[in-house]
């Protein structure tokens, strides 16, 4: 069956033809290791989850490359180092903010049914590549060296006369436009306006490598130079399909684009530029910055004890084609959790056909549709056909187990602006009862008052009122 995909670059749905069908390669832009994700940050983890199994089916699990690096070098995680960690030599600080954020986004990430990708490179390891790809750029005359920075210069790219694209393709604009939209208080070091850094001096005290380009200060990396390097070095000068949100069109992967083609004389980096649209609240962005966001791990119910199932989330993410916008909502949210609650009745003991039907992977191999193909399993559950519904569940990475669902409740609490009250879909499971009443009879045993508050406000929380007697403790359902 063959796949089309959307082009960003050629803003057309194009064939997908592997450069090599033995080794698809892929490389989505990851995140960056400050904080708690939020929900938003979510959308390009699971579309192109859905993308990797989906390339994983079509050309064997042995013969894709997946590859999403950790940002673990930027103002950001400084910031937050020396703000959480004010005792520690910042370079400690920095390793504690990365490793922890990255443990939290990998737990986060799983519960939404991810797979982990092939290989997921650290910034910080890639400072090597880096250097060559500056060093390559300023001896080909597209960048150059002012005031211990290297700069890159779109100018430089457009008037080379080659097999090059033109700076400004992929974001659609035209570098006279950008040169006329630029701020004034441009940095004195800069030849032109729309100049982008690819080295910089570090502040003292600050991460630092040795520079390239001969520079004597040590210095560090710009952001788009991290994954033109990660990329080269895990899928080489030319590849299949480079993701992200839309936000990252430009002028992130602008610049990636110009420095990989420039440094490499190629007239593409990647074949297919693939770009998810905005997840929103009431029609703005969820963005850190606004404030409006809910962070993956409120939504998972690691926090006050409840929370929805990550199935219910994928679910959510998946009704929406990926490149529209989607607007967040309790209601979107609880019928996504009462649709898997009905498709999984009496599945899990359904063994899933091998052979997927056709219209659902046609759905998926045109431009990942995601909404039809969930029409279509609408229509399996309709008619019966559990082994099929099955099978279509596991193509998109989700468990069709009831038990991995179940966890449910009528509780409220509120998150930076975003209300994350929950409707009760009576799935509460007596396991979890029972294991939540021991956890909390340990904790009261080694008198872990809070602990075992904590568990009590956890049942409460799912419904679950809980009575102490002297032969021990009795619950029921509140309704
Ligand atoms: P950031 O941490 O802002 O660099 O974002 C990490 C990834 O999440 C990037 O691929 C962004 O494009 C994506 N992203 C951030 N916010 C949203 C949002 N509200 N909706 C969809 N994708 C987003
Ligand atoms: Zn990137």
């Amino acid at each position: 069956m063959k796949l089309h995909l959307h082009d960003t670059l050629t803003r057309e749905k194009r064939t997908f033809v592997p450069l090599d069908p033995n080794n698809v390669r892929m490389y989505v832009c990851g995140p960056t290791v400050y904080d708690f994700a939020h929900i938003g940050n979510a959308r390009p983890v699971i579309v192109f989850d859905v993308l990797f199994r989906l390339l994983r089916h079509l050309y064997g699990a042995d013969h894709v490359t997946y590859v999403r690096n950790i940002t673990d070098v930027d103002d950001k995680i400084n910031d937050r180092a020396a703000r959480d960690f004010p005792g520690l030599p910042l370079n400690e600080a920095i390793r504690k903010v990365t490793e922890k954020t990255e443990k939290q986004f990998h737990e986060d990430v799983d519960a939404l049914g991810c797979l982990r990708p092939t290989v997921e490179p650290r910034a910080t390891e890639h400072i090597v590549e880096m250097r060559a790809i500056i060093e390559k750029l300023v001896a080909g005359g597209f960048a150059y060296v002012a005031e211990d920075h290297v700069l890159f210069s779109p100018q430089a790219m457009n008037a080379a006369n080659s097999v090059l694209p033109r700076y400004g393709a992929l974001a659609n604009r035209s570098l006279d436009e950008m040169i006329a939209g630029a701020r004034v208080d441009v940095a004195p070091y800069k030849r032109d306006a729309t100049d982008f850094v690819l080295w910089k001096p570090s502040k003292p005290g600050e991460p630092s490598w040795p520079s390239p380009a001969g520079i004597k200060v040590e210095g560090r990396p710009g952001w788009h130079i991290e994954c033109s390097a990660m990329a080269w070095k895990h899928l080489g000068e030319q590849f299949d399909i480079h993701g992200g949100g839309i936000d990252l069109v430009f002028p992130h992967h602008e610049n990636e684009l110009a420095q990989s083609c420039c440094a490499f004389h190629e007239g593409r980096m990647a074949n297919i530029w693939m770009h998810n649209g905005f997840l929103q609240v009431e029609g703005e962005k969820m963005s850190k910055s606004l404030g409006n966001f809910v962070t993956i791990r409120e939504l998972l119910g690691g926090w006050q004890g409840y929370g929805w199932p990550g199935e219910a989330l994928r679910l959510n993410m998946l009704r929406t084609h990926y490149r529209q916008p989607i607007d967040w909502t309790l209601e979107g949210l609880d019928e996504a959790h009462k649709t898997l609650w009905t498709w999984y009745e009496g599945l899990a003991s359904v063994e899933p056909l091998s052979e997927l039907p056709a219209d659902i992977v046609a759905s998926l191999c045109d431009d990942l549709n995601t909404p039809q193909m969930i029409a279509a399993m609408h229509g399996l559950h309709r008619s019966g056909k559990k082994r099929e519904l099955r099978a279509a569940l596991r193509l998109l990475g989700f468990s069709g187990d009831r038990n991995k669902i179940g966890r449910v409740a009528v509780a409220t609490g509120t998150s930076d602006g975003v209300s994350t009250a929950r409707a009760s879909s009576g799935a509460i499971e007596a396991a979890d009862v029972e294991k939540l009443i021991a956890d909390r009879q340990a904790a009261r045993a080694r008198k872990d008052f809070k602990e075992s508050d904590r568990i009590r406000d956890e049942l409460a929380a799912m419904g679950v009122v809980i009575k102490d007697s002297k032969e021990g403790t009795t619950w029921e359902v509140a309704r």
